[in-house]
């Protein structure tokens, strides 16, 4: 179980969405840190499903049946 990092939910981890966070940083300078600083930048959270649908972290109705299109009138 992982907590979301929003509400504090405790949600199992395979259905929780991880989100990286952290600074940019390109190869050049991945390469002359050290790895375990560059773990320690970059920052996993792990959200729960309602969550990530509330801030749009996910797009709904993509990976799952799409939504049927609305009938026109007339
Ligand atoms: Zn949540």
């Amino acid at each position: 179980m992982v907590r979301c990092a929003f509400c504090g939910k405790l949600v199992p981890r395979y259905k929780a969405i991880v989100i990286k966070r952290g600074f940019h940083l390109d190869k050049a300078t991945m390469q002359s840190v050290d790895k375990r600083f560059v773990s320690q930048v970059e920052h996993k959270m792990y959200v729960c499903p309602s969550c990530a649908r509330f801030r749009g972290i996910v797009q709904i109705g993509k990976s799952r049946k799409s939504r049927t299109p609305q009938k026109r009138r007339g």
